[in-house]
């Protein structure tokens, strides 16, 4: 018998965990931390099955809402291999590391754990951390491998960010092949830095359990949010201005690198304009995506004007010249250095902030993206005078489109059950809506802890 347990994104966003048991092993598919003020507390309740006994886990990609409480289950006595792309491994070593850094830090000084609990609690400290970066194993994309008898597994692309899997599952049951295909998070079909799915891609699963967080929804063309960012960098330089980008340390960071190493190319932005990227954390990052990509892929970062900055103090010294651009974390602006540069420039009407991805509940950044005249950053209260926009064509999810592009592929009479997960219920109602309206009928929506056999 082969069951299904949802732990995690289901229902919901982050969190992604799932638990697979046959009859001769038991093996989980992520191990993410529940992210946003109604989830986040699950990250300090025990796990729902015993870990100990768990012989293997496959990590999608590096994420932290996919990979950040692998060191829980390291904690609660998992001690099998984790297997994932050698990509993955050196990125999730880099944010398992950074994420215990700062729950430590939170403990020392007396900070509740996360951003929404009121308690004072740790999951994993550094040594856990560095203990569980151990137990990865880098498996190649396309190489199947068995790391269990009965249990065959590939690692195809999915885009989305460098290292990102889908993950397909054969199990043999009573002598019968099942196979579960796991998508991971979805690219879009067009990256400038990184290859996207195969659409030429074919499988025949049984199960397919798919991302659906933009279900129903279309992206603007990334190329129009880049237009649209060259068009605001260059106005607010004009009346001596500095934009501020809080940015994604994975993947997004990237991305904007090689858009402004595009756009200085093409002239539409001025090779001397200053471009500061102040965060340790996407540095370090970018060193592996320069390190990853072929020979030619130092220039795909690099450009005229572009300053790594490394010491605080630096920071906050550039934070004061006008008519320059800083790239800071956090994404959407509930810590990190982006703070201090916001709590300077926020009351400046001279200024922009440019917001290049999702906002969560409860960030600053969905405050200043749903338009707050004044907000709070630490002790100081602050009018909004700076001018605050929202791209969201940076997007490294795919849309319905792309879902729909990617599903395609795996379609065929043996198909028995698409679950829809990693997405908030009306958008899993909205992508659900769409797969029938395409011939797709056999879905459903798991909630979170629920466990079916797959028949
Ligand atoms: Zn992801």
């Amino acid at each position: 018998m082969v069951k299904i347990k949802f732990c995690g994104a289901a229902g919901t966003v982050t969190g992604s965990n799932y638990l697979v048991t046959t009859d001769t092993c038991s093996f989980v598919v992520d191990c993410g931390m529940f992210q946003g003020p109604d989830v986040e507390h699950l990250n300090l309740e025990p796990l729902s099955y015993d870990a100990s006994k768990v012989d293997f886990v496959l990590l999608t990609h590096a994420h932290i809402d996919h990979s950040g409480m692998l060191p829980k289950l390291y904690v609660n006595g998992f001690r099998g291999p984790i297997f994932a792309t050698n990509n993955s491994i050196r990125i999730s070593t880099e944010l398992l590391l950074d994420s215990a850094k700062i729950q430590e830090l939170n403990f020392k000084t007396g900070v509740f754990y996360g951003k929404y609990t009121q308690l004072k609690a740790i999951v994993y400290n550094t040594k856990d951390a560095e203990n569980t970066i151990m137990l990865f194993k880098p498996v190649d994309f396309e190489e199947e491998f068995s790391p269990a008898n009965g249990v065959k597994i590939k690692y195809h692309i999915a885009g989305h960010i460098l290292g990102a899997a889908s993950i397909e599952v054969k199990i043999m049951d009573n002598g019968v092949e099942k196979s579960i295909f796991f998508s991971g998070d979805i690219g879009r079909k067009e990256s400038h830095i990184i290859p996207s799915f195969d659409l030429d891609f074919k499988a025949t699963p049984d199960y397919v359990l798919t991302e659906s967080l933009y279900g129903g929804e279309r992206h603007p063309e990334r190329e129009d949010s880049v237009e649209e960012m060259v068009r605001i960098i260059n106005e607010t330089v004009e009346r001596n201005g500095s934009v501020y980008i809080p940015c994604f340390a994975v993947q997004r960071t990237q991305e904007l690198l090689n858009d402004f190493k595009r756009a200085k190319e093409k002239g539409t932005l001025a090779e001397e304009l200053d471009v500061w990227l102040d965060s340790p954390l996407a540095q370090r990052v970018t060193r592996i995506y320069f390190s990853a990509l072929d020979s030619t892929a130092s220039n795909l970062f690099d450009f005229p004007g572009l300053h790594y900055i490394k010491k605080y103090k630096e920071s906050q010294k550039i934070s004061r010249k006008g008519g320059q651009v800083i790239m800071a974390g956090s994404g959407m602006a509930d810590g990190g250095r982006i703070m201090e540069h916001l709590s300077f420039a926020l009351e400046n009407p001279k200024h922009s902030v440019v917001f290049v991805g999702f906002q969560a509940e409860g960030t600053l950044g969905r405050q200043l993206t749903e338009g707050e005249k004044e907000v709070t950053i630490g002790s100081k209260t602050l009018k909004v005078r700076a001018k605050i926009h929202h791209l969201k064509g940076f997007s490294a999810h795919g849309d319905s489109g792309d879902y729909i592009d990617w599903i395609n592929r795996l379609r065929s009479d043996k198909l028995k059950k698409v679950f829809l997960i990693h997405a908030e219920p009306d958008r899993a109602l909205a992508y659900q809506k769409e797969l029938a309206e395409v011939g797709v009928t056999n879905t459903e929506i798991p909630t979170i802890q629920e466990e079916l056999v797959l028949e």
